[in-house]
């Protein structure tokens, strides 16, 4: 079931970069990447501290810019945290959500990325939600499982318009900065299943525009096999973003 999907590759920093960094490398991506982003959608997701640098970087170039958090509220006495109007006023488009770090260092619910995701959609920003398993849980067979139980609860308070709006990011957790990639067919296989599961959910046109990407161990020589796959429709890159050269292959991977 694949669709007219306009491929998107996003890079997470983490907690990598300073400003002076971050503003460096984002001007680095830039001028790697030309005047045209080729019909593919590059988003950068450096730490709240950099994204102002980021966002004058890439200005009028077309790349977007994530947080990787944010808290539902507009605002409050919630010490520590960013709203969804301060991630817009620094100049962001998009937020990753749910990431398998945050799920498993912070305590970050499904429920909580789901109340996280109607207020990022409702603020104009497009959340960017991952969903994966451990290797434990890959191992006793519940892949499916856990993926259907974190895609449904994501998503089911949106409606059909707004899972378009969305992007997923299918995140196997033992593939997150290990080196160990899943193969294209087991990450397609994956992939497959959450689109027939919104398909059922919310109807086969939500099914057929919603963007799903795959993240773990995403490099220069993975990326072309990956993304030939029906549907995979653009990577989340973690380790491999954090350099202009190895990013920029990434995003320029050659068309199978
Ligand atoms: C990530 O952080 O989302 C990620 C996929 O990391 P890496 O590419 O380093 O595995």
């Amino acid at each position: 079931m694949s669709g007219p999907r306009r491929p998107l590759l996003a890079g997470n920093w983490k907690m990598y970069k300073t400003t002076a960094e971050a503003g460096r490398l984002a001007r680095d991506v830039r001028a790697g990447l030309g005047d045209a982003l080729a019909g593919r959608d590059v988003v950068l997701a450096p730490p709240f501290t950099s994204l102002l640098a980021v966002a004058e970087a890439v200005r009028g170039s077309g790349i977007g810019l994530a947080g990787q958090n944010v808290h539902p509220e507009v605002e409050g006495a919630f010490t520590g945290e960013v709203s969804p109007v301060m991630l817009k006023d620094a100049g962001c488009s998009h937020v990753i959500l749910g990431h398998s770090e945050r799920r498993q260092m912070f305590g970050e619910t499904d429920e909580g990325v789901a109340k996280k995701a109607l207020a990022a959609l409702a603020y104009g920003l497009t959340p960017i939600v991952c969903v994966g398993e451990t290797l434990t849980e890959r191992e006793s067979s519940r892949t499916m499982e856990v993926v259907e139980r974190q895609t449904e609860r994501a998503l089911r308070a949106l409606s059909a318009d707004q899972v378009v709006a969305t992007v997923l990011a299918y995140e196997p957790v033992w593939a997150i900065g290990t080196g160990k990639v899943a193969t294209p067919a087991q990450a397609e296989e994956v992939h497959a299943f959450i689109r027939r599961l919104v398909d059922r959910s919310h109807g086969e046109a939500a099914a057929r525009g919603l963007r799903i990407l795959y993240g773990g161990s995403v490099k220069p020589d993975n990326i072309g096999a990956l993304m030939a796959q029906a549907d995979i429709d653009g990577a989340l890159v973690g380790g491999a973003s954090l350099k202009a050269d190895s990013f920029l292959q990434i995003v320029h991977y050659p068309k199978a």
